[in-house]
């Protein structure tokens, strides 16, 4: 393994599950739903295959429906115009997107600042590409994990060239607001920054939150590329269907990196998530409220079980403290919780390059069927 992957062994995610398959415990670790998605979508990809769509290598770009039909969710949901031929790119899931982004964006030696704790590929991706990430801690305020912008501010130097941005964020759930949004724009159009922004997210978006794409600010539609996964949207994990909308300059930019990635994935699967995506409102209302009664379940039996609780605005995922358990090593708890508890979730620290700012925190993600929180809450209550 070369100098630049060296540090990243295998990722917490596979670590994790097959720690949980190993104990038989709840897997709370990786974020997966344990429920497929609509029936109507899955059966649209079964039609698919059976006509023949996308059995073949698809358009680099991905398939025509599949653009437009991209193209159209970002005009329905945020007034976002963009053309399916030029400024669309469908890639194999959001790490694709993440990855060839930044293979294609990176010069050597340049620095990216991405919210510490970050989800795990961004730091090796950004490792891949020759980048130096540059971390900026989020820090407990108030029952949330928080971006201080002055030190946003502060890391900006002469050599950064891309603010990484997750919002709704994993694994805090942090959703950034209106003010912040636009204090980071404001920054990116100051410094001429280029922006990725990981919204993954954006239908998972709790109470008052809101999702804003970055995107929507004055002066970032030229300098922002947006990622978005039906993985997430949809509960479609496996499927592996994500993408990319940006100005064409920086869709053919990523395009160029992704065609020497995977060149294209994913066909028949493509079509099918054409068609989740023209899913009614009423689609995506559902699967808020389900999320939301899911986290309000999670997040009580959590505290009940002692731990201090981040109430996440947004994603599937819930960050804890455990000291108040007189625990504070997350990791050591991680590796011992299936056999104490039967349950298995992540140790945050392995998101932060300064691993101690994120010792004592623990995710939980609760994409889970109803009864399978309810034994796991069950569960940690031996904890308490
Ligand atoms: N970004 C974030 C923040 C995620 O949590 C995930 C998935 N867990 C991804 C990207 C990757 O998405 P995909 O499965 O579409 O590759
Ligand atoms: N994004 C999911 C999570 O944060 C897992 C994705 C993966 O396994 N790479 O749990």
């Amino acid at each position: 393994l070369n100098r630049r992957l060296a540090e990243f062994g295998t990722t917490i995610f596979a670590e994790m599950s097959a720690l949980a398959v190993r104990t038989g415990a709840i897997n709370l670790g990786q974020g997966f739903p344990d429920t497929d998605g609509p029936e109507e979508v899955r059966e649209a990809a079964v039609r698919a295959l059976r006509d023949g769509r996308g059995n073949q290598y698809p358009p680099g770009p991905g398939v025509p429906e599949l653009r437009t039909a991209i193209a159209a969710h970002q005009q329905r949901l945020y007034g976002l115009a963009h053309d399916p031929d030029t400024e669309v790119l469908v890639t194999a899931g959001a790490t694709e997107a993440i990855a060839a982004a930044l293979l294609a964006l990176l010069e050597p030696g340049d620095e990216v600042i991405a919210f510490e704790p970050y989800y795990d590929s961004y730091a090796a991706c950004i490792a891949m590409a020759g980048g130096t990430r540059v971390p900026v801690t989020l820090r407990p305020q108030d029952g949330a994990f928080r971006l201080d912008l002055g030190e946003l501010r502060a890391a900006v130097t002469d050599r950064t060239r891309l603010l990484l941005i997750n919002t709704p964020h994993n694994p805090t759930g942090t959703v950034l607001t209106r003010e912040e949004l636009t204090a980071i724009a404001e920054l990116a159009v100051e410094r001429d920054l280029l922006v990725v922004t990981d919204e993954v997210y954006e239908h998972l978006v709790f109470d008052d939150a809101e999702h804003v794409p970055l995107a929507t600010f004055p002066g970032m539609r030229e300098r922002t590329v947006t990622i978005g996964s039906a993985g997430k949207t949809f509960s479609f994990t496996g499927w592996k269907v994500g993408w990319v909308t940006a100005a064409p300059e920086l869709v053919t930019a990523v395009r160029s990196a992704k065609q020497f990635l995977t060149y294209v994935a994913s066909g028949p699967f493509q079509y099918a998530v054409a068609e989740a995506l023209a899913l009614p409102d009423s689609y995506f209302a559902a699967f808020r409220a389900d999320m939301l009664a899911k986290r309000d379940l999670l997040a009580a039996g959590l505290a009940d079980a002692g731990f201090e609780v981040f109430r996440p605005a947004g994603t599937y995922f819930i960050t804890t403290d455990i000291r108040p358990l007189g625990e504070s090593d997350g990791f050591a708890f991680c590796r011992a919780l299936p056999e104490r508890a039967g349950v298995v979730a992540i140790p945050n620290a392995v998101f932060y390059d300064h691993r101690e700012a994120g010792a004592p925190f623990v995710r939980f993600a609760f994409c889970k069927r109803t009864g399978v929180l309810e034994e796991a809450v069950s569960r940690l209550k031996s904890l308490a």
